[in-house]
């Protein structure tokens, strides 16, 4: 008898649940009624379910019976605390070089901002024309403020940017090449060492955005060198909407790179009150106003959940994930006409495949009705991220299986 080959992805998935070594941790994300995949966790992570509680403790033992004390007992330190432990599980990051603050644009502002500034007698910014949309905006805004020119590496928009490509691009005009380490439309991985090996050979600064990296890829920052790099918690570090950024600045350049927001928090001496800035010459001198304690606080669940885990098994599990959805893109929805947008290597592939079909938007509703929700980019785009711990490999099954059958009652 024919047999349908969703019943045998479907049992394939389970069996890969049950495998999972981390399966365990997916029961601790809230659940929303209704949804029965999501595929969007690279935009926007799961709320822990033990987060109502973490609210509850903050507001009764810190905030509420400490007040103003706590800043004094804790919070002072936290963004650099909680950005030495980000650091070090994650990043690869010796302490006293990461902090948490701002917003991941504001971070690019500041730190592109320092870096051109102390490259006076440099003209040029390189960047690629397929870099985030608020990469490529704070880049422009920067080349017109400081009246430098913007040197443009074209990117394929499936594999990424190459190091060959920032190796034309930078010279001795170069002041910073600003790159994302991993390109959030393919979810290609960047050759972050060779890439800021290359710049370095210029005297040009690098700069890595890490929003597409942190929490699920392992990083390695102070070995590969890197000068700078931002990136954003509310993705797979599960921070909740707008939480704050994470900005890390190798320790060779605290003394020389001043960044342009001067404000209190960054002074050499926050409490003295002085007449005129004198910038801290520590990580510190990156930050500028009071930090946003409350909205650190799911972040460093997560964080705890994520050091449980081991960043290791979770990029084992991330690429176990990936593997299967192009396995599920190849029964449902390839052979309909859609053709997969993300590198087949999966050694240079993070944590979203993304799939092409000029009729995905129109699929869009059908899916969100039926509770599948992945991510779409213009113009024709869907990315289905795939966030370690708290995905499962029935929702993807699910998921994928839902792309199919929408994009072909469209066809039809
Ligand atoms: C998500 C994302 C951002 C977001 O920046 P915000 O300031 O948090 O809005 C920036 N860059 C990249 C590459 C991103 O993926």
């Amino acid at each position: 008898m024919a047999h349908p080959e969703h019943l045998d992805l479907a049992a394939r998935a389970a069996e890969l649940d049950r495998a999972d070594p981390l399966h365990r941790f997916t029961g601790r994300f809230v659940r929303a009624p209704g949804v029965v995949s999501y595929l969007d966790g690279n935009s926007l992570g799961r709320p822990l379910a033990s987060f109502p509680a973490r609210v509850h403790d903050f507001t009764t033992y810190e905030w509420g019976t400490r007040l103003i004390r706590r800043w004094d007992e804790s919070w002072m330190a936290k963004p650099y605390v909680l950005g030495d432990r980000i650091g070090r599980s994650l990043l690869g990051a010796a302490p006293g070089q990461t902090f948490v603050g701002d917003s991941t644009t504001v971070l690019l502002y500041k730190l592109i901002r320092a870096a051109v500034d102390h490259r006076p007698d440099r003209t040029e910014i390189v960047i690629d024309d397929d870099n985030f949309p608020t990469d490529r905006f704070v880049v422009e805004g920067i080349a017109a403020e400081r009246g430098l020119s913007i040197r443009w590496i074209h990117t394929d928009r499936t594999i990424g940017v190459q190091p060959h490509q920032v190796a034309d691009a930078v010279s001795e005009q170069t002041a910073v090449v600003v790159l994302s380490h991993v390109a959030y439309r393919s979810g290609a991985i960047a050759d972050m060492a060779a890439i800021t090996a290359t710049a370095h050979r210029v005297g040009a600064y690098v700069l890595w955005d890490l929003c597409h990296s942190i929490g699920v890829i392992p990083v390695r920052l102070d070995e590969c060198g890197v000068d700078l790099a931002v990136g954003c918690s509310y993705k797979y570090l599960n921070g909740g909407p707008g939480s704050p950024a994470i900005a890390y600045v190798n320790a060779s350049l605290h003394r020389e790179l001043r960044q342009p927001i001067w404000g209190w928090m960054g002074a050499a001496d926050v409490f003295a009150m002085k007449d005129a800035y004198e910038p801290a010459d520590d990580i510190r001198r990156f930050v500028s106003g009071t930090p946003p304690i409350f909205a650190m606080l799911a972040m460093e669940s997560m964080l705890e959940l994520i050091e449980a885990a081991g960043i290791q098994a979770i990029r084992e599990k991330s690429l176990a994930l990936t593997r299967f959805t192009e396995e599920l893109l190849q029964a449902y929805v390839l052979p309909l006409g859609a053709t997969l947008a993300s590198p087949a290597d999966e050694r240079v592939r993070g944590s979203h495949v993304t799939v092409a079909h000029p009729r995905f938007r129109d699929i869009l509703d059908r899916l969100w009705e039926r509770g599948v929700i992945p991510d779409f980019r213009a113009p024709d785009g869907i990315r289905i991220g795939l966030s370690p711990l708290s995905t499962t490999f029935t929702e993807v099954e699910v998921g994928v299986r839902a792309i199919g059958e929408e994009l072909q009652n469209v066809l039809r």
